[in-house]
């Protein structure tokens, strides 16, 4: 039977993880605690699960897929997301304040981000409707019929990291519940609440009995057993590239597949013809949106000569002005880092950036006057004078620093922005239509923005080019992800 736990337990109290439709401790009964990063309170604890807590959430999974799971017709499944889509609008709020509780996400932020998720569940449920194979007629063939049948790959494991546990949670379970897989989600050990939340959504919804479980604890104790699992057919992934690289090397003993969403070292391109009203904040809260927690951040901005002055100038003072503090405050712009590790590790970056001999002209320190100081906030950067080969262009930061380089010609600015091992993202800021195609053709980027940045689209694929990953999230291609493609030949003579 399925407990449904009280909502919303942010006052230290345990939560438990959801295997096959029940909530459970860990076999070793260990728990861990997670924090509040803004006042660096506890505010739940959660099991710390092990192998053998995802052994029992494999099994649970594999029989929900052979068993009731699989009697589950697409119009089923469809009817399903849409009751899940309306479930979560209904507790929409609730979903935001654990977010921003969890991981410091501005409310307003996350507030806002109801379109993007919402649209991700209706647009997976009218999906799940439209998945087909092809009929093909080869005269090699003979007098036989051949045809192709989209099957759902079975048991996947979602890893996903902590700075956007609500949309990652989504973009995994919403495309396995579309095409009939079912799910292991191991939510980050920094931000566990929100996927627990969203367990417990999906069950009241209906979704049956081991078809999504959430499973918390760390990546080496819960991550890596999940990852190297032979009763596992994929492995998707959003996290760092390091940790991407070792989830390859674990999948091998069963070849499951494995699709990557990894970092980013960003270029954002303004040309001297931009729109520098419209520029500025953009570019701005293109890496301190979320603190520069997104794998997105356009953190190496790269800003024609003659503008480059006026541009820095206008950049740091909006920096300056923005409101920076506990994300509960729907006046809040920016809130805090997700932990003093996250925190030491950006303030090694902005020491190495003034060593390295980059100017500061915007913020470059912690903040810890009055109530910040119990948190991990950092003012939002602006580095200029910053050179190709300096740590902060070339590292992924995930912190609020945003480094400035001239560039003078197109070519010149396209082969700086192609040089990183990176290619998540990339921004241009031009009026001119051809530089604006141009310079889209040419960025090594899995998605290009020009004149907006952080535009997703359900329907639009999202991935990495180089070592930013492989395989698509959103649109039809992103399904393929979880499906298998059978040939079947039938002889008719
Ligand atoms: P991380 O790689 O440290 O952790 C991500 C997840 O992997 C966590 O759940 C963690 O517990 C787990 N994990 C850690 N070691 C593991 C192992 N050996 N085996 C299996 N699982 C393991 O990343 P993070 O610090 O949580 O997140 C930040 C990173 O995520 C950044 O590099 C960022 O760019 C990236 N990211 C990418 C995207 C994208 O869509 N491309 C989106 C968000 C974040």
């Amino acid at each position: 039977m399925t407990i449904i736990q009280p909502r919303h337990l942010l006052d230290g109290s345990h939560r438990r993880m959801f295997i096959g439709g029940a909530w459970v401790e860990a076999a070793s009964g260990e728990t861990f605690e997670t924090r509040n990063p803004a006042t660096g309170t506890v505010i739940a604890t959660v099991p710390r699960a092990g192998k053998k807590d995802i052994e029992r959430a494999v099994a649970a999974a594999r029989n929900a897929f052979d068993g009731p799971w699989s009697r589950f017709k697409p119009h089923e499944r469809q009817k399903l997301l849409l009751k899940v889509a309306d479930l979560f609008e209904r507790h929409w709020e609730e979903i935001c304040v654990s977010d921003t509780t969890d991981m410091g996400l501005p409310i307003a932020r996350a507030r806002g981000n109801a379109n993007r998720v919402l649209g991700m569940l209706r647009y997976y449920a009218g999906m799940a409707t439209a998945l087909h194979g092809q009929t093909i007629d080869n005269s090699l063939s003979g007098d036989i019929i051949s045809y192709t049948r989209k099957e759902p790959i079975g048991v996947v494991g979602a890893i996903i990291p902590w700075n956007a546990p609500t949309a990652a949670s989504v973009w995994k379970i919403g495309p396995a519940l579309a095409t009939g897989c079912t799910v292991v989600l191991k939510p980050s050990e920094e931000a566990p609440l929100t996927p627990l939340l969203i367990a417990e959504l999906m069950a009241e919804a209906g979704v049956p009995d081991g078809v999504v479980n959430v499973v918390t604890g760390t990546g080496a104790e819960a991550g890596a057993p999940l990852a190297e699992h032979m009763g596992v057919d994929k492995i998707v992934f959003t996290g760092s590239t390091a940790t991407g690289q070792s989830i390859v090397r674990a999948s091998a003993g069963n070849l499951k597949r494995v699709s990557l969403e990894l970092g980013g070292k960003s270029p954002v391109i303004v040309c001297a013809d931009a729109d520098l009203e419209r520029a500025v904040p953009v570019a701005a809260m293109s890496v301190f949106a979320n603190s520069g927690q997104i794998c997105i951040a356009g953190s190496r901005l790269f800003v024609a000569r003659s503008i480059h002055d006026e541009f820095v100038a206008r950049l740091a003072a909006y920096a300056a002005g923005l409101r920076i503090g506990d994300g509960i405050d729907p006046e809040t712009e920016i809130g805090p880092l997700i932990s003093p590790r996250q925190l030491q590790r950006v303030e090694g970056y902005l020491r190495a950036g003034s060593e390295e001999g980059a100017r500061l002209v915007a913020g470059g320190t912690r903040l810890s006057r009055g109530a910040l100081a119990a948190g991990n906030f950092v003012a939002p950067t602006v580095f200029s004078g910053v050179t190709d080969t300096m740590r902060i262009a070339r590292e992924e930061i995930f912190g609020p620093v945003i480094s400035a380089l001239p560039f003078d010609t197109l070519d010149e600015v396209v082969r700086r922005a192609n040089d990183t091992p990176y290619g998540l993202a990339a921004g241009v800021f031009t009026r001119d239509l051809t530089t604006a195609h141009q310079l889209s053709r040419r960025l090594q980027a899995g998605s290009v923005w020009v004149n907006t940045y952080h535009a997703i689209d359900p329907a639009v694929p999202f991935g990495g080019y180089k070592m930013s990953g492989y395989g698509r999230e959103g649109g039809a291609e992103h399904l393929d992800e979880y499906l298998n493609t059978k040939g079947v030949f039938i002889r008719i003579d």
